[in-house]
């Protein structure tokens, strides 16, 4: 832990703050945002927390290379490359896909952080423990796609120290991998619901996932994994997601991204309209960061 202590992040760890929205938006529900995305204009939000005890245990094991594994626009990668550079190691990136004809603005800030960038077939990148096996060297310390995993879990479940947390009824962030929400339910109060709004299509198997990196305990803790926002799927838009995510750039400034925090944040608002919250909740929503996959959409798509 030692040599991660003095690193740029743990600076920014300060730029951490907490911002009540507006009850135009809310209704009589109490919302406050935890704004992660304030943690770096790259490596911002919850890829960092993943990471970090990783890096930890790589230093602690003193590997020099960490190699991971992402899509061509994938908040992970780019935060593997920041974070390992940081950590003073090499990384290499196994990306899924052909090289395109243009690389992508996300892999690009990846080399720009001394990534080595390898592709792998769709096949292949389906099986990383046959990766694993073929490119094994002692130098090396690997880490799952999405940072997935008890550790990626563990350094996650630090986020909610970054918060007043008692006041609390209610927890809510985005899912993929549900490694961060894992994190929030190994350390959310026993009188706190979490729900996570799903960006991917395949609930029941990111439950399985996620009680994978729960203690029998930890898996009764009370929460919800809604299915009803992904918008088609995982990067799947619609105009309506892009206008609400400007709706919310002009009543609130906070900037959203459209794979994850749109989502969650046109959710919390229908949940709201919804009634899924009672007058008395505080609710807490993690804006979980990764704006750089923005970066993939046309120019002036928009206004942040
Ligand atoms: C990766 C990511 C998530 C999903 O985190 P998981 O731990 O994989 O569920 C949510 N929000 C943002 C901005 C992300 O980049």
């Amino acid at each position: 832990m030692i040599a991660l202590q003095t690193d740029t992040m743990t600076e920014n760890l300060k730029n951490i703050l907490t911002q009540t929205l507006n009850t135009s938006l809310t209704g009589q529900v109490l919302v406050d945002v935890m704004r992660l995305d304030l943690l770096h204009p790259v490596v911002s939000g919850n890829k960092w927390f993943k990471l970090k005890d990783y890096l930890a245990e790589a230093i602690q094991q003193q590997k020099s290379i960490l190699a991971t594994f992402g899509g061509a626009y994938s908040n992970h990668i780019v935060a593997s490359a920041f974070a390992a550079r940081e950590a003073g190691m090499r990384s290499i990136g196994y990306i899924r896909g052909e090289p395109g004809k243009q690389v992508s603005d996300t892999l690009l800030t990846a080399r720009s952080f001394g990534m080595e960038i390898r592709y792998l077939d769709r096949v292949s990148f389906r099986n990383p423990e046959k990766v694993i096996q073929e490119n094994k060297h002692p130098a090396i310390y690997w880490v799952r796609e999405g940072g997935y995993g008890i550790t990626g879990a563990n350094g996650a479940a630090t986020i909610l120290q970054h918060a007043s947390l008692l006041q609390y009824t209610d927890i809510v962030c985005a899912v993929g991998t549900g490694t961060m929400l894992a994190g929030l339910i190994k350390s959310a109060l026993p009188h706190q619901r979490l729900t996570g709004i799903l960006v991917v299509n395949n609930a029941n198997s990111i439950r399985e996932e996620i009680n994978r990196l729960l203690t029998p305990e930890e898996t009764l803790k009370p929460y919800s994994l809604i299915p009803d926002y992904t918008f088609g799927g995982y990067a799947k838009h619609t105009k309506s997601l892009l206008e609400n995510m400007c709706d919310l750039w002009f009543a609130e400034h906070i900037p959203s991204d459209f794979v994850y925090t749109g989502k969650l944040f046109f959710a919390v608002k229908d949940l709201v309209s919804k009634g899924y919250f009672t007058k008395k909740s505080r609710v807490l929503v993690i804006h979980s960061g990764g704006l750089q996959g923005n970066g993939s959409l046309p120019e002036n798509t928009l206004p942040f």
